[in-house]
């Protein structure tokens, strides 16, 4: 199959959304998705185009992640945010992070080092030493009350055939401090390899951690297109009764998207099908596709 010139797909979580908040996911992921086709069109890096579209969602406070993270038991806001560059296979991972405006932004920064994932205070020193901007006071935790999961997340393929994922997250509600996810776990919560493709998820992070819920997706891939691929993350979830949320881009360009929560939100763009289509179910978004 001929590769898609280029293609970009975010997600804003896998969770059950309240009818009053649909067109706030539906339009915050299609902003996403907007702000990284359009560096996908002029030629951009995949890179940049999932960092950017990253950015969005987490500046967005419908979202559990950046602005809109949720508190811990603490009453703390700590978040984990990864990127991954399918190219050179280089990951760039912050955990259990605090004043940190974009995590996603800090993730990035540690790309061109040789640590992949840094964590608490020294990922916070190395955000504020790469001049990233600290979080305000405008940090806050807007997100709470909508059950489920709402990590953001984004996989974009390049003109160049440059496949990069990202995830961000502000964990889970409650939870107790330091905890850490899956999401800035390579193989977990995101992972890309040009030769494949890429993932990113949202869901149970514990569970998804415990099956390397992304890395099965990504093995899945070197046989199927990401359509098929993704259905591996329900045999898993079923066994541990735990909810999962899956976008993915194979090498060619196909986009696939499982979910066995009741919503997740979405938006993409393609060469092929240029304005944005967002959803925040699954089979929205296929009735979209085979609309154009
Ligand atoms: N997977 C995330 C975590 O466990 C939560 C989510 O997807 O909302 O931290």
């Amino acid at each position: 199959m001929d590769r898609l010139q280029w293609v970009i797909v975010v997600h804003g979580g896998a969770k059950t959304i309240a009818p009053d908040k649909a067109v706030a996911h539906r339009s915050g992921c299609a902003r996403a998705v907007e702000a990284g086709a359009e560096i996908l069109r002029r030629g951009g890096s995949a890179l940049d185009a999932a960092r950017r579209a990253v950015c969005v969602l987490e500046d967005d406070p419908t979202f559990n992640a950046g602005r809109g993270s949720v508190r811990n038991a603490a009453g703390e806001i700590e978040m984990d945010a990864a990127i991954m560059d399918g190219e050179t296979l280089a990951i760039g991972a912050v955990a259990a992070v605090r004043h940190v405006a974009n995590p996603i932004e800090a993730a990035a920064a540690l790309l061109d080092t040789p640590p992949i994932l840094l964590v608490g205070k020294g990922a916070e020193r190395f955000a504020r030493d790469a001049g990233l901007c600290p979080a305000g006071p405008e940090i806050v935790s807007v997100a709470a009350g909508d059950p489920g999961h709402d990590t953001v997340g984004c996989v974009a393929l390049d003109r160049a055939g440059h496949v990069a994922a990202a995830t961000s997250t502000g964990g889970l509600e409650g939870t107790l401090p330091g905890r850490v996810g899956d999401s800035p776990l390579p193989g977990c919560g995101f992972y890309a390899d040009d030769a494949i493709g890429g993932v990113s998820l949202s869901g149970d992070g514990e569970a998804i951690g415990r099956t390397l819920l992304g890395a099965r997706v990504m093995r899945a891939m070197e046989r199927e297109p990401a359509d098929e691929a993704v259905t591996v993350i329900f045999a898993p979830m079923e066994r541990l009764a735990a909810e999962a949320g899956v976008i993915a881009i194979d090498a060619t360009g196909q986009i696939g998207i499982a979910h066995n929560s009741d919503h997740f939100a979405l938006a993409c763009a393609s060469s092929a099908f240029p304005e944005v289509v967002s959803a925040i179910h699954q089979n929205e978004l296929r009735e979209e596709k085979s609309n154009v």
